[in-house]
């Protein structure tokens, strides 16, 4: 047997091990917020790891956000070296998981099997993804145990809530450095014949409109603040979205829908707060003074994040100029660069030839909507060699009754298997 058939042969061997490894992450529920269990689902696989060979590193995330001794930000890193030097390969993954959210008709956390799908909450996003980069780097080790370089697994926290107890509180500790790391595969639910080489940018913010409140029997005497939010609403649908719509990337992001500039309107609030729910009381009759929405602007890799946010304060300054006395503030969020690894980068290479020898056709290649941990990998660590790639349907993320198939959890590990084989082996 050549060294492409003794890893699809240590990969079946280890179906039933695929599916308990499985079972057993999603048995520990690692749900974020508010942050449970990370210690847990650290020690399970540092026992796992260190009994395939690993040198194992725990490390707590101490003051990222959440961080707390109720909740600590536990993280694992794994690195296994060969006996020459070499290119250090790495997969990360999250092991956080989402609310459980209404509509199961499964366990959430049963880890359940019927016919090829295990069920439950972070099966598709992503235990199931994590379980396969375990499998397939055992599988290597035992086929080609003289391999070069090393393979390091991380689990790591809150890449749910954008990444700051996880990915990139490493990055900034050094461990996605350059000289540490080459190449970086994040097994992501973006199906085993797709290659995801980055995402777009974010911009978040939130805008308010102040006016001056007064009775509501005599609105003249105030100035409204849902009335001025009113304009600027208008002024998006109007003129804003009609742009947005207009820019087009090259970027191949899936689904088609997002191949353009989008803006989300995440919330909005004016004037006296919410009764609490059975509250019977009736609100007093006041103009409101402040209105506040929160905006959630995805852009493409073609555009510049000043000029994203130059867009909307133009927009704000037109309606200024028609409204005498309208005020306004924005202020920013949260912010996140597009980035898209180069489809000659080596990592990418393989991968696609990778699944060509697996699959029996051609990678495609695509860009994710929203962001993932690749942009603390890219801005912290430097280090562009990254995709993300793993077996899953991405439209399954966060729905009730998640699943991740069994068989496409062994396609894809043979994939990273046979990745590890063109970038360490022979
Ligand atoms: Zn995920």
């Amino acid at each position: 047997m050549d060294l492409a058939q003794r890893i699809r042969f240590e990969i079946d061997q280890r179906r039933d091990d695929l599916i308990a490894l499985t079972q057993d992450l999603i048995r520990i529920p690692t749900l974020n917020p508010p942050g449970r269990h990370y210690r847990e689902i650290c020690d399970y696989l540092a026992e796992r790891l260190a009994h395939s060979g690993f040198g194992i590193e725990l490390i707590r995330a101490h003051d990222a956000p959440g961080d707390c001794d109720a909740y600590p930000r536990w993280n694992l890193v794994a690195r296994r070296a060969g006996s020459a030097p070499g290119d250090c390969v790495h997969f990360n993954s999250h092991h956080d998981v989402v609310e459980v959210g209404h509509g199961w008709t499964r366990d959430p956390f049963g880890g359940e099997i019927e016919g090829d799908r295990i069920y439950g909450r972070g099966a598709c996003d992503m235990k199931g993804g994590l379980a396969a980069s375990v499998i397939a780097a055992e599988a290597f080790i035992a086929a080609c145990p003289d391999y070069r370089g090393a393979i390091e697994i991380s689990a790591t926290a809150d890449e749910e809530s954008g990444g700051y107890g996880g990915v990139a509180y490493l990055a900034a500790q050094g461990y996605f450095s350059p000289d540490r790391v080459q190449h970086v595969i994040i097994p992501e639910p973006l199906h085993k014949d797709q290659i995801c080489l980055g995402h777009r940018g974010v911009w978040w913010a939130e805008i308010e409109t102040q006016g001056r409140i007064a009775h509501g029997s005599m609105p003249f005497l105030g100035d409204c603040a849902v009335r001025h939010m009113g304009a600027v609403l208008a002024e998006i649908e109007d003129t804003l979205m009609p742009l947005l719509a207009s820019k087009h990337t090259a970027m191949p992001v899936i689904p088609p829908g997002a191949r353009q500039s989008t803006l989300n309107i995440n919330s909005i609030h004016g004037g006296a707060p919410e009764p609490e729910a059975g509250s019977t009381a009736l609100p007093a009759p006041c103009v409101p003074d402040r209105c506040r929405i929160i905006i959630d602007r995805r852009f493409l890799i073609e555009e510049q994040i000043d000029e994203v946010k130059a867009e909307v304060t133009r927009l704000l300054e037109r309606v200024k100029a028609q409204r005498p006395s309208f005020a306004y503030e924005i202020r920013d969020l949260f912010e996140v660069q597009p980035t898209m690894t180069d489809r000659d980068a080596p990592v990418v290479r393989s991968t696609a030839a990778a699944i060509a020898a697996v699959l029996g056709r051609e990678a495609a290649y695509v860009v994710s909507p929203g962001t993932y941990d690749q942009k603390h990998i890219d801005r912290i660590g430097r280090l562009k060699n990254c995709i993300a790639y793993g077996p899953g349907e991405l439209a399954l993320a966060h729905q009730p009754d998640e699943w991740i198939s069994v068989t496409d959890m062994a396609d894809s590990a043979k994939v990273m298997a046979l990745v590890l084989a063109e970038l360490l082996g022979g």
